[in-house]
């Protein structure tokens, strides 16, 4: 795995800041199908590395020091693998794992009347027409929908609507997106995707009918994890950048690193980012209850990336606030943690729960 990461790093390197700029991936979706890191924790049986949720970890730290939008990517890649692996049945398998190991998937959940409170607001029909189900409506804020292949889709069937149901969605059946400008995590090709009549084979159906919450929950539950690993990327990222700038910049006849207040606002993040580093690998080997330790991790990374970025930009002063450079990036990127795959304060209640349940 590792020289496959090296080579993403090394191609996605040169070009984070144009990828920001244009929130666009280019050319680099291409490379990254054709280079393996797809297939990172796809099964070797069905054409993959077979790696697990640690590699994930890795995969998130390293590519969000470089960028958070190609990070990201990957990241949500994983949990649309990872929804086949848990909740596929033998032929879903067979058919689509392969396909993961070198084209993205996406995970289609959101919808514009929410995405916290899913059992609600999903309104996507999936009417159930002979041996098809035709999907009808919108999912947005969906990571690689400009680019994926393959998506998990919940929408809603059965009488009156009242279950959920989780697809496997090829794009080839018609689906629509349109980019989403986003102030973070750019170049994630996050999209809005619009659906109309897609028939999807019932043979596409993930576990059962009525089964879609449990697909969904039980698929961010764990990848919280990998997502957390990208807020220590981002605050690794910043702190390093940090360090450099308050070692070189002059000011009072010395550097900004001889300032006692500047070296224990670095101080600060630093021990944090230890703390995080630690929790991350150690529930990445060992997750015993993913939905609270997914939630523990999330809000812990999010808080610790914010404040990194926080930090960084504070002492690059005015320089840390032109837009486009590497501090101010990070500043936006980390904002996105706090919201995306389930807000902090979603967090919050799954943790109560967890307390006084
Ligand atoms: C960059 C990015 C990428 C994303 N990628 C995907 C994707 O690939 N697939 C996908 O399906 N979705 C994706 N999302 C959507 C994401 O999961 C939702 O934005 C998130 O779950 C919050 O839903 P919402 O935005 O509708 O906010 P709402 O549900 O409207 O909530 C708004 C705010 O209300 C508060 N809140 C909500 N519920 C509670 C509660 N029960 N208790 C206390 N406070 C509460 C929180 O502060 C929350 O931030 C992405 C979002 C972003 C920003």
């Amino acid at each position: 795995m590792e020289d496959i990461l090296e080579k993403v790093k090394k191609e996605v390197g040169g070009k984070a800041m144009d990828i920001d700029r244009n929130n666009d991936m280019g050319d680099l979706v291409d490379f990254i199908k054709k280079s393996g890191i797809l297939g990172v924790t796809v099964p070797e049986e069905y054409g993959g590395l077979g790696k697990g949720y640690y590699e994930a970890c890795i995969l998130g730290e390293e590519l969000a020091k470089i960028s958070g939008g190609v990070a990201h990517s990957i990241i949500v890649h994983g949990m649309a693998v990872d929804a086949i692996k848990m909740f596929g049945n033998e032929e879903q398998k067979e058919k689509y794992l392969p396909e993961l190991a070198r084209s993205f998937g996406g995970l289609a959940i959101t919808e514009g009347r929410g995405g916290s409170d899913v059992a609600n607001a999903v309104s996507m029909k999936a009417e159930k027409q002979g041996d098809v189900y035709v999907l009808n409506g919108t999912k947005t804020l969906i990571t690689n929908g400009m680019f994926s292949d393959y998506f998990i889709v919940v929408g809603r069937t059965g009488e009156g609507g009242r279950g959920l149901t989780a697809f496997i969605v090829e794009k080839g059946d018609g689906i629509k997106p349109r980019k989403i400008e986003l102030s973070g995590m750019r170049g994630s090709g996050l999209a809005s995707l619009r659906f109309d009549n897609v028939e999807v084979p019932e043979e596409n159906v993930l576990v059962a009918e009525g089964k879609g919450m449990r697909v969904a929950l039980g698929t961010l539950a764990p990848n919280r994890v990998p997502f957390s690993a990208m807020g220590l990327g981002l605050a690794e990222r910043c702190l390093e950048l940090a360090i450099k700038r308050a070692k070189t910049r002059k000011a009072f006849g010395g550097t900004l690193s001889d300032l006692q207040a500047v070296q224990f606002m670095i101080a600060d993040v630093a021990v944090e980012v230890e703390a995080l580093r630690r929790m991350i690998y150690s529930i990445a080997k060992d997750m015993k209850d993913p939905t609270y330790e997914g939630a523990v991790v999330k809000i812990f990374s999010s808080r610790v990336a914010k404040k990194a970025a926080d930090m960084a930009v504070q002492v690059y002063g005015g320089f840390g606030l032109h837009s486009c450079t590497a501090v101010e990036m990070a500043y936006r990127d980390a904002k996105v943690l706090d919201i995306a795959e389930g807000a902090s304060e979603v967090m919050k209640l799954l943790i109560s729960r967890n307390i006084f349940s």
